[in-house]
């Protein structure tokens, strides 16, 4: 009989550092759950040199650290295979997340040595459910390049964001996966960052999973994704009883870059003037007064306080006012691991 695959907690790693650099905020789609907000984030691109010295910034060639470069599409950036070889002789693993159009032929300027990974974003396991979510022939042009790539001996991810729109579609992306031949899936969940964040938006559209079909269906398309030999990654969400809390603010090492200097310590907090530092002439300068870290240390029933704060319509509460679900840190994360590995 077949062993079966199953979820496992990936608790912060102590000295695991990861830097999100958005290298510019330009981008050639318009996916309707984009988090990208060029009145905080600002809309430059970041000139070369620039992205050296903030890369050099956050480097320590002593420790391991993971640089994921990100837009918009970083791709759009001329200079990407300049940014990934000079990421690279600072010691950083490096992954690119691209929207899966490689611009400036990005494949034929990099090789499967530059990358540690090359991840794609997808969000329907064919066009009908994708493209309406991502833009039309996205899914073509996408899975086309993954294929690609893999051919050329790029290590590669894929990443589906699930919402409403398309969580009854996941399972179907266990297959598609297998046979374009990627190495890991990311199943995120949909934010409210962003597209999403806009009243318009939450009027018209309510994309929020709930949690039965959350735990229902995640879970049990990534054991089955496993099986196939398929390393899944997606995040813990609801913490299970008794399960202790931590906020990534203060136990792991994140750093999430923008184009105007922002730097944050806590993805949620992207949207609003509460980063932790700010680069100013090339230095790190940590911030004064209310900032994201006030609220790291902050204990509530509910879990992670910036969710409390940001989406308090997501939580529900027993009679007593106990809250039903105790929300993890969304940097927490959950892995199912192929069984041949
Ligand atoms: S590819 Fe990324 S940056 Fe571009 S619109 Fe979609 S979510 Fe936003
Ligand atoms: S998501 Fe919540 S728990 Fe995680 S770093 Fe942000 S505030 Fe802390």
């Amino acid at each position: 009989m077949d062993a079966m695959p199953t979820a496992r907690t990936v608790g912060f790693q102590p000295g695991e550092r990861n830097v999100f650099f958005h290298i510019l905020t330009a981008c050639n789609l318009a996916c309707r759950h984009c988090y990208i907000n060029p009145a905080q984030h600002g809309t430059a691109t970041l000139s070369l040199d620039t992205v050296r010295s903030w890369l050099a910034l956050f480097s320590r060639p002593e420790q391991a650290t993971n640089l994921i470069l990100l837009g918009g599409e970083p791709t759009l950036h001329p200079d990407l295979p300049a940014i990934v070889r000079a990421a690279k002789a600072l010691r950083y693993a490096v992954t690119v997340d691209t929207n899966g159009f490689l611009f400036h032929d990005f494949l034929d300027r990099v090789t499967p040595r530059d990358l540690d990974y090359l991840s794609f974003s997808l969000d329907g396991p064919d066009a009908a459910v994708n493209d309406p979510i991502r833009g039309e022939n996205v899914f073509a042009r996408c899975t086309t390049n993954i294929r690609r790539a893999v051919a050329a001996g790029f290590a590669t991810s894929l990443i589906y964001t699930v919402s409403s729109l398309n969580i009854d579609h996941l399972h179907r992306m266990v297959p598609l996966v297998a046979d374009l031949g990627v190495r890991r899936l990311f199943i995120q969940v949909i934010g409210l960052r962003g597209n999403p964040a806009t009243s318009a938006c939450q009027q018209t559209n309510d994309w929020q999973v709930a949690p039965e079909q959350w735990l229902a269906v995640v879970p049990r398309v990534a054991e089955e994704a496993a099986r196939q030999g398929v390393h899944v990654i997606f995040p813990k969400v609801y913490l299970d009883p008794g399960e202790l809390f931590l906020c990534a603010g203060i136990f792991a090492e994140n750093y999430f870059l923008f184009p105007n200097g922002r730097v944050y310590r806590c993805p949620l907090c992207e949207d609003h003037p509460i980063h932790a530092f700010q680069i100013e002439d090339n230095r790190l300068v940590h911030r004064d007064g209310l900032t994201e870290e006030r609220f790291f240390p902050l204990q509530i029933p509910e879990g992670c306080v910036m969710n409390r704060l940001l989406q308090p319509g997501n939580i529900d509460y027993h009679t007593d006012g106990t809250p039903m679900h105790h929300i993890s840190c969304c940097m927490l994360k959950q892995e199912v691991r192929p069984i041949h590995s």
